[in-house]
């Protein structure tokens, strides 16, 4: 298997290795259908999820199509590294039948049984461990269910009917405008104030870890609206947000799906692309877009889908120049700038272990995912943005390791021994900026629209501005699918226009 240069893995052994094997590369990296002179009917800007569909789209109906990805792989800000037999998902992972635009891709390339589940029971070590100042407490899953759930309610509960009429619609857009403007001025920090007397010190840790965990940052950075409109997609209840987004992954990997999107797309014998070929400027003029890579390669087409990153956008040259109101979006961005992080612990007794805290020592959560076929214990841990206080950066394998120690329980700390590490640092990747979004306070009304509107014959597709699962897989997916639809309609209308004229 060919690695990617993104992301690296350290063991006690090996030290570090930077890249990582995955199925994701595509070698050799670029493929053309027609010369490098000739329009396409659409370039499309990106391979992650949006960006494949909407190419797969295209290509599928007839589109001469290009993509365009700066990196050497496919999938964006998900995709799988394959290590001693084990899939570790370094991006995006969860995925479920509740979220309708992901889940037709699955059932439609034939992966619908391909589920395993995370948070299995059992283990050894089979609790939660809440660390709250210098006390620390091992309770129940069911306990974690009943407080996670509990304090979630009690957070999101901000009209006193768990938002089931407020937010009813939770992929329509044109609801409650009166109630968006409301809670968007809010931070989670502005809503932790208002309902903290009502919290015991430990519940209060549990509900700012699992914020954290949401939102990537400190608390008084991530606005509110989004932890509602999770709270609405996981069913208006506490927990559902868990039971849908934290449950199953696919068994082959994320890079599996992208695979096979991709290789529907080159069947139609309709589709160009060109890997490790970062955009830098596109130039939209006299009806036809003109892209331009880096190494000065150009491309022209009727219609362009950019995909990049809501966090990257501000950094592609454009002409006409973007509207004021995209780049100020672009460059106040997503707050969410987490680390995730794989550390495999030996032997199997920490399976269905999970831990919370707040402020940490660099990570505020971590949980059992799998057993390796070595039966060692693949935990997932998350913690904030570097800059914040309880930061760390992943610079530091000894940062890691006691970020992940002090989530442990006291009496167990010096006993386990961390076999592996699987990371990668989003946050310096210049073409993420980040993770998953999550939106700072009084983004949502002031830009949202403004990022989905398009600017002449370049439409912008993106997870991070999405409708319905902003922020996930299937944000991407729906947005992808939607702006690829119509760039289809429009290119039929000029059709039909131009035909009348003649
Ligand atoms: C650590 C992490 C964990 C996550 N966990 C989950 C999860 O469990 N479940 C879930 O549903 N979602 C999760 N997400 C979110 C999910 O991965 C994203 O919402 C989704 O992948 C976004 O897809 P996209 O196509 O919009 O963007 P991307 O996947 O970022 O695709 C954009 C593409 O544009 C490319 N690009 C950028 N700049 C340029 C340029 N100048 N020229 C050419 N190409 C460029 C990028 O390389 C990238 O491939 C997670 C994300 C991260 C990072």
């Amino acid at each position: 298997m060919v690695n990617s240069s993104d992301g690296f893995t350290w063991t006690p052994t090996e030290g570090i290795s930077q890249g990582l094997p995955t199925i994701g590369v595509v070698v050799p990296p670029a493929r053309s259908i027609q010369p490098q002179t000739a329009t396409y009917d659409a370039i499309v800007i990106g391979s992650g999820y949006a960006g494949l569909v909407a190419a797969r789209d295209l290509a599928t109906q007839g589109k001469k199509t290009l993509l365009i990805e700066a990196r050497d792989r496919l999938g964006g800000r998900t995709w799988h590294a394959t290590i001693d037999g084990f899939n570790y998902e370094i991006g995006g992972t969860w995925l479920h039948w509740h979220m309708p635009h992901i889940y037709r891709e699955i059932s439609l390339y034939g992966l619908h049984n391909d589920w395993m589940v995370t948070q299995n029971p059992g283990s050894k070590e089979d609790y939660c461990t809440v660390t709250t100042g210098d006390k620390q407490r091992n309770i129940s899953h069911d306990d974690e269910a009943y407080f996670g759930g509990r304090v979630n309610e009690i957070f999101c509960n901000v009209d006193g009917n768990n938002l089931r009429q407020s937010w009813k619609y939770t992929f329509g857009t044109n609801q409650s405008p009166e109630f968006m403007a409301k809670w968007d001025k809010f931070s989670c920090k502005d809503r932790l104030d208002q309902i903290r007397d009502q919290l015991t010190a430990e519940e209060a840790t549990i509900l700012e870890a699992q914020l954290v965990q949401m939102g990537g940052n400190s608390i008084d950075k991530m606005g509110l609206l989004d932890a509602l409109r999770w709270f609405a997609l996981g069913s208006h209840t506490g927990t559902g947000l868990n039971e849908i987004a934290l449950h199953t992954r696919l068994r082959s990997g994320n890079s599996e799906l992208h695979r096979r999107i991709f290789g529907h797309a080159l069947s139609s014998g309709n589709l160009s692309y060109s890997f490790k070929t970062p955009v830098q400027r596109i130039e939209d003029k006299g009806g036809i877009v003109t892209v331009t890579a880096r190494d000065g390669q150009k491309w022209k087409a009727k219609s362009i889908i950019c995909t990049v990153p809501l966090n990257v956008l501000s950094s592609i040259e454009f002409y006409p120049p973007l509207s004021a109101d995209k780049v100020a979006a672009s460059q106040e961005g997503s707050v969410n700038k987490c680390n995730k992080v794989h550390v495999d612990l030996a032997g199997p007794d920490y399976l269905s272990w999970s831990s919370l805290t707040t402020p940490g020592k660099g990570l505020v959560a971590a949980f059992g995912d799998h057993l390796t076929p070595a039966g060692n214990s693949h935990l997932v841990a998350f913690g904030p943005d570097p800059k914040t206080a309880a930061g760390i950066t992943l610079d530091s394998i000894e940062g890691i390791t006691s970020a992940l120690t002090y989530l442990l329980p006291k009496e167990k700390q010096n006993e386990v021994s961390v076999t592996r590490i699987v990371t990668h640092d989003w946050n310096k990747d210049e073409f993420a900026k980040g993770t998953w979004c999550y939106l700072p306070t009084d983004f949502t009304t002031k830009y949202l629209a403004a990022l989905q509107r398009s600017h002449g014959n370049v439409y912008f597709a993106s997870g991070d501005f999405s409708d319905g699962w902003r922020g996930w897989i299937d944000g991407a997916v729906h947005i992808g699918m939607q702006v690829a639809h119509q760039v289809i309609q429009k290119q039929k209308q000029t059709t039909a226009a131009v035909r009348s004229h003649i």
